[in-house]
């Protein structure tokens, strides 16, 4: 069952190191992310597979990597200074800032601190806000020396469109790969990774024939499910939302939003597919008017270029149609982070040690319900969750460590009580594992040496880490922290498939000769453990490691 509250994965993001609040230290700066030791290794490899995918197994792909920033003009003619805005409203009574396109009630929702119910307060009417960072260019910060912070990846690769085709002589269809950062100041940055104002995008624009396009579009519409459904979303997780005319962006014929079903965020976009016509190229050229564009195009008196294409089947000069499949990293992974996650039950816990927990966590509601210091909203939510785990213990039980670490449960006492209580039950009969494909887990394998002070165990465990980080690529991690059981379960809440233990018998001391130079390898699924020889642990686990 994949994860049942955005808590579980908040928590489990901060608690192991995947993703912190940008800025902490300072009090935090709202809507930035940074990605710790593990998230690195995770995003790196989803922004690799989606790579593979989409440039290496298809012949039809080159790649780009543009500046972030670019000459205003890109977006004078690409139309962002004009209408990359979404309209802004203000709560009269707490002063709140929101989108108006996204409010669900005409009075203002927000909870006011320490007081119960709802703010009610009204709105201000919508003004049109550009979301669009600005900077600064050289020394001096006047009126022209400004530059935007790009809020898509799409115009580097419009912008080098000439070049890329002229270097690689491509032919249509072809298409051009970037991920890379953008940036927008949301007004409402939240969700944890899904509204940020700094994040990445990993976008294709995949130029055609024009009356090729639409079939075009339907290609990438299941060209991109079949990625998500890969890496981990499958396809019954995903609707297609067919965006309506008037809905659409000012660049596009026609859209398919991708939707991701996020727990406690509900039904949002992972990405959007838009067939962008030739409004791009034709905007950012010269002699537009010689072009027959069919977009209603910016009048373009600044470029240098005309960004055609010589048809040598027509014998005419043409500007391509444009496919534009772009998705974020972050939804992207926050989507597989939720498939992945799973809390199961190892073996059940004997029923008089339940009943205990359920007494704690029963004591702990009640003075969570009781307490004055905590604001409504915390308490409500902090009431929600726990109720739901006590409605289905002992499955549940491990939802007990993401209540303990939501906001407001710190000022409960008998926090500490239903901790204890469900500690070891939780180390003894429980596992948070992430079933990530193998390929994209942070961690491929770690390494564990039964005994930590003995010097052949030691030296064989650190052999075996190094070569197989070094040599064969794989992140390995070695661990001699704790007991076996207890470092499992720390890797599977990371998703680590693989764990190797050097022991007794791999250096020919154990009781089974026959069992020298081999080391025992759990797997994280199906927890299941083998013997394998040093020698073919290479071999078994590359395979392994390509699902
Ligand atoms: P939304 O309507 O949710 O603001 P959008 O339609 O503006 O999204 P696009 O311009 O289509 O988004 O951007 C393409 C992709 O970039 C989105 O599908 C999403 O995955 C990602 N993305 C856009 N804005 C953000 C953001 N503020 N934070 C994180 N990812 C984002």
């Amino acid at each position: 069952m994949p994860a049942l509250s955005m808590d579980q994965i908040v928590s489990l993001c901060k608690r192991r190191g995947f993703i912190f609040p940008g800025s902490e230290i300072y009090g935090g700066l709202q809507g930035t992310y940074d990605f710790g030791p593990l998230g690195v290794e995770l995003k790196n490899n989803l922004i690799a597979d989606w790579w593979r995918t989409n440039v290496y197994a298809r012949d039809d792909m080159e790649g780009l990597d543009a500046a972030i920033l670019m000459n205003r003009l890109v977006w004078k003619y690409s139309g962002h200074e004009q209408t990359f805005n979404d309209p802004l409203v203000d709560c009269l009574v707490c002063k709140g800032r929101f989108r108006a396109d996204k409010l669900a009630d005409a009075r203002c929702l927000l909870h006011p601190d320490q007081r119960p119910g709802t703010c009610e307060g009204r709105f201000t009417e919508p003004r049109d806000f550009n979301m669009m960072f600005k900077t600064a260019i050289g020394p001096v910060a006047d009126d022209e020396a400004f530059a935007y912070l790009r809020p898509e990846t799409a115009q580097g690769i419009f912008a080098n469109f000439a070049n890329v085709l002229t270097t690689t002589s491509r032919k249509l269809p072809f298409g051009i790969a970037q991920v890379g950062k953008a940036f927008r100041n949301e007004i409402n940055p939240r969700n944890f990774l899904f509204r940020v104002r700094e994040f990445d995008q990993m976008e294709i624009e995949f130029f055609v024939l024009p009356g090729t396009d639409e079939a075009w579009h339907e290609h990438w519409l299941q060209a991109r499910l079949d990625w998500w459904a890969s890496v981990g979303v499958p396809r019954e997780r995903i609707t297609i939302y067919d965006v309506p005319a008037d809905e659409l962006a000012h660049y596009s014929k026609r859209t398919y939003d991708l939707m991701y079903d996020y727990p406690s965020i509900g039904v949002q976009e992972i990405e959007g597919i838009a067939n962008r016509t030739d409004y791009d190229l034709g905007s950012h050229s010269k002699d537009q008017a010689q072009l027959n564009l069919t977009a209603r195009v910016n009048a373009n008196h600044d470029s240098t270029a005309r960004l055609t294409y010589y048809d040598a089947e027509r014998k005419t000069h043409l500007v391509p149609y444009v496919i534009e499949p772009s998705a974020g990293v972050g939804r992207g992974l926050l989507a597989v982070l939720c498939e992945a996650y799973a809390e199961e039950m190892t073996k059940p816990p004997a029923p008089e040690r339940l009943t205990a927990v359920g007494e704690a966590l029963a004591a702990f509601l009640k003075s969570v319900g009781r307490n004055e210091k905590m604001s409504p909203q915390q308490r409500d939510e902090l009431l929600e969750q726990g109720q739901s785990i006590a409605a289905a213990l002992p499955e549940r039980l491990p939802a007990v460590e993401t209540l303990l670490a939501m906001p407001g449960a710190d000022l409960i006492d008998l926090g500490k009580k239903l901790r204890g209580q469900a500690q070891p039950l939780l180390d003894e009969h429980y596992r948070t594992v992430l079933h990530l494909r193998p390929r994209l887990a942070p961690v491929k394998v770690a390494v564990f040496p039964l005994k930590r002070n003995h010097e052949k165990i030691v030296a064989t465990a650190r052999q075996i880490r190094r070569q197989l980080q070094l040599e064969n690529n794989m992140r390995t991690v070695y661990d001699d922290t704790g007991a076996i059981g207890k470092l499992y379960r720390r890797q599977d809440e990371i998703g680590t498939p693989f764990c190797v233990t050097v022991d007794f018998d791999t250096i020919g001391e154990g009781k089974d000769g026959s069992l020298t130079g081999t080391v025992t390898v759990r797997d994280r699924d199906t927890m299941a453990q083998e013997r394998v020889a040093i020698g073919e642990l290479q071999g078994y686990l590359e395979a392994k490691l390509r699902n």
